[in-house]
């Protein structure tokens, strides 16, 4: 041993059997933390981020200087020297190098050690592609406005899934906004789940048309949030719960209790740095009770005024 464990002369430090090179680099400015800190976030949230890369595409957005410098979204393998990780079946996305998944600890390391910081996944598992078993509304707010608003959408979102009788499942988005996740049954193929998503999307802008919008682009969402449900289309991808994102402090997509939304202070609340305080007194997963059975029915059609 050298003077801390797991520590080489080269300076590569092993987490997850994955030896980490430049362990000391400072990735974002305003935390200070390390590549290391990274890896080992990574390692210790495993069990919590692997349920739900499991049996997915996965793309990786890596940052191999750190956040402040250049980014790449990374759909395809390709390259990469990722110990552990699947290259999928070429016929999943066959005009494309093989989309690739992770399914362990050691892949997920070994994807920081090649510079990952954020984990993107498909709506939809490996073995049925073409039939998603999630769809996602993507709250994204004009970033002018104050965060009650966030809250305030979030919450009448939820309403409308109650009232269609749609148990839905929330996260942070580490970003600016959040993300409502409704687990489907694999009964519908993209089309539909999509045009389902728009629907209801559409539905809750006609009963707040001066606080929700549908269409995308800024001029649209002055003053207002936009329910992206554009999420839900076949190559489409969302940060998955508990990956961190490549922005100042290093902040996570923290699932959360629905009860908890009121006193959610910003999508950017939990960080790399302070992730594993809420994981140790959390009671409760948050999610518990996720499950793929839902199917969107003709009453649910009918009551948003669609079909
Ligand atoms: P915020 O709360 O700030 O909106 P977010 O995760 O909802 O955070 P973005 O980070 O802007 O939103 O990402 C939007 C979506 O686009 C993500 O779900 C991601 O999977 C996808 N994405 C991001 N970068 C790329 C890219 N370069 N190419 C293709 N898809 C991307
Ligand atoms: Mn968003
Ligand atoms: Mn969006």
């Amino acid at each position: 041993g050298g003077r801390s464990a797991g520590k080489r002369s080269t300076g590569r430090i092993d987490v997850a059997e994955v030896s980490v090179s430049s362990p000391e680099r400072v990735i974002d400015s305003q935390s200070g933390l390390h590549k290391i800190d990274l890896a080992r976030f990574y390692c210790r949230v495993a069990d919590w981020i692997l349920p739900g890369l499991d049996n997915r595409p996965v793309s990786l957005l890596r940052a191999p200087e750190g956040i402040e410098g250049e980014q790449f979204f990374q759909k395809h393998a390709g390259r990469l020297a990722i110990p552990d990780i699947k290259h999928l079946d070429q016929s999943l996305d066959p005009a494309h190098p093989p989309l690739m998944e992770i399914d362990t600890q050691k892949a997920l390391v070994g994807a920081v050690q090649m510079g990952a910081v954020e984990f993107h996944t498909w709506g939809a598992t490996t073995d049925r592609i073409e039939r998603p078993d999630h769809l996602v509304f993507d709250l994204d707010p004009d970033p002018e406005l104050p965060w009650q608003r966030m809250l305030d959408a979030t919450a009448f979102l939820l309403d409308i899934l109650d009232e269609l009788r749609l148990d839905a499942f929330l996260k942070t988005s580490g970003g600016k906004g959040m993300h409502i996740v409704v687990p489907l049954g694999r009964f519908h193929g993209w089309e539909r789940v999509k045009a389902f998503a728009h629907a209801v999307s559409e539905f809750a802008c006609r009963r707040q048309p001066d606080r929700l919008t549908a269409t995308m682009g800024p001029k649209n969402r002055v003053g207002k949030i936009f329910i992206d449900y554009l999420r839900n289309q076949r190559g489409a991808s969302t940060v998955a719960a508990y990956s961190a994102r490549a922005r100042p402090g290093l902040p996570v997509s923290v699932p959360i209790h629905r009860d908890e939304l009121g006193q959610l202070k910003a999508a950017s609340q939990w960080t790399v740095g302070n992730l594993g305080e809420r994981l140790d007194t959390l009671n409760s997963d948050p999610w518990s009770g996720y499950a793929n059975r839902q199917r969107i029915t003709a009453s649910m059609w009918r009551t948003i005024g669609a079909k």
